[in-house]
């Protein structure tokens, strides 16, 4: 796909925000240091999103006996921006302000069966008008909606393109949401999303190459590269939770067997426990949760067969996980998601062990393996990042060219549960 000069001034616009984000206020001279870009340019872009009200200037610094620098910062009262964790088990949205702080949140619980798109639909639509009732934010305010789905997805289209667990096919996910919200939106997966939280806010910031291994029903892998987000060609890199790590192994929903995410993901978890103990109390068999939470809880209190369920897991991880470090040579290996929450340090540290087993000495000796720091969703997070990321795109193509990977209501959309607003206006600001 060739890069467009509308392109390289939204990244470049997005580089220079994120860096203000990650570090307000600060100083163009600053920015140019950390972004690589020229000083001339970076002058360019923050009088851009200056006039954009997504900055504010914030006074001076003394610079060493030269010119005092003026300091910018991001205006947080410049724009809402709302991020949706479409998860096999839940639906999490957060509200978030132009810094990226939480301003409200939702959640809803999906039960097994539930997962109709149309019942997934009614979840996200109801948790967005919750969250921006709760932070009384005016419709106009909220720049855009990023929408987090598990499996393949199709950026462009808005299209859920197979969501193995769900048995999702071409599902036209934002075209359904638009259908109820009127803001700009977003698709992609939470691999991604977790990537770029990790990057801006956690465990992969400052850091060139880092794997951020989601651990939660489906297992997959976000991979930072060259300091960048990787994506592949089909948008679909990381999905290392449908590689190999045992032939002929257990089946999984992928139509494959052995794949790492049957020894890995939360229902492979409790299978490993069953084989350990068929009539474990800690099995609570229709609710993926409630098991991982016991076996956290039995860890804590030392039950023998609960240690070693979380060992034999780790076994199979940190087989996978060395893979990652031989292929990779990353800087860090950051363990996220719910699963990975909730098992905590016991988790990490047996698979800690289990990597040096199997990982080269060289690649693993640079690398480090640790948990997500982030206290929020992260993939919530990763998807506000989404959404202002097509802000940013949206006012450098000006009002007037809609982009593809922007849903809008239709003018004829049903029903509202999130507040309208008059479409031209949901765009961040005229074109600069
Ligand atoms: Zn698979």
């Amino acid at each position: 796909m060739k890069r467009t000069s509308r392109d390289i001034r939204t990244a470049n616009r997005y580089g220079v925000l994120r860096q203000i984000i990650a570090r307000s206020p600060t100083s163009r001279q600053e920015l140019a240091a950390a972004t690589g870009l020229s000083l001339a340019t970076v002058a360019t872009l923050v009088g851009e999103l200056l006039d954009l009200g997504m900055l504010t200037e914030v006074g001076f610094e003394d610079s060493a006996g030269g010119r005092p620098r003026g300091l910018v910062a991001v205006n947080a009262s410049g724009g809402a921006l709302i991020g949706v964790d479409i998860a096999e088990t839940y639906v999490r949205v957060e509200l978030f302000d132009l810094a990226l702080n939480v301003l409200a949140r939702a959640r809803e619980g999906m039960c097994p069966g539930g997962t109709l798109p149309e019942q997934v639909v009614g979840h996200v639509v109801s948790a967005v008008g919750s969250v921006v009732t709760q932070a009384g934010v005016e419709g106009a305010r909220v720049l855009g909606v990023g929408v987090s789905v598990p499996g393949q997805v199709d950026r462009e289209t808005g299209t859920s393109e197979y969501a193995p667990n769900w048995d999702w096919h071409d599902v036209p996910l934002l075209d359904l949401l638009a259908e109820h919200i009127a803001y700009p939106l977003h698709l992609d997966n939470p691999l991604r999303a977790c990537a770029v939280a990790e990057l801006w806010f956690g465990a992969a910031r400052g850091r060139g190459d880092a794997v951020v291994v989601n651990l939660g029903t489906g297992v997959g892998a976000g991979l930072v590269l060259g300091g960048g987000l990787h994506r592949g060609v089909s948008n679909s890199a990381g999905e290392w939770g449908h590689t190999t790590l045992v032939l002929d192994g257990r089946p999984c929903h992928c139509g494959d067997r052995g794949c790492v995410e049957t020894y890995a993901g939360a229902p492979g978890i409790m299978l490993n426990l069953r084989e350990l103990s068929p009539d474990s109390p800690l099995l609570h068999p229709e609710d993926q949760t409630a098991t991982i939470d016991a076996l956290a809880r039995a860890v804590a209190a030392g039950d023998p067969v609960a240690v070693q369920a979380v060992r034999d897991t780790a076994r199979y991880l940190g087989a996978a996980i060395a893979n990652l470090v031989n292929l990779l040579d990353p800087e860090v290996v950051v363990l996220s998601s719910w699963v990975a929450a909730a098992l905590g340090e016991p988790l990490l540290r047996e698979v800690r062990e289990a990597v040096a087993r199997h990982a080269l000495k060289r690649p693993l000796a640079g690398t480090e393996i640790v948990l997500s720091p982030i206290p929020t969703d992260p993939v919530c997070l990763g998807a506000a990042t989404f959404a202002l990321e097509g802000a940013l795109s949206s006012a450098v193509r000006g009002p007037a060219a809609g982009g593809p990977a922007a849903r809008r209501a239709a003018p004829a959309a049903r029903t509202a549960s999130a507040p309208r607003t008059d479409p031209a206006r949901s765009r961040t600001a005229p074109p600069a």
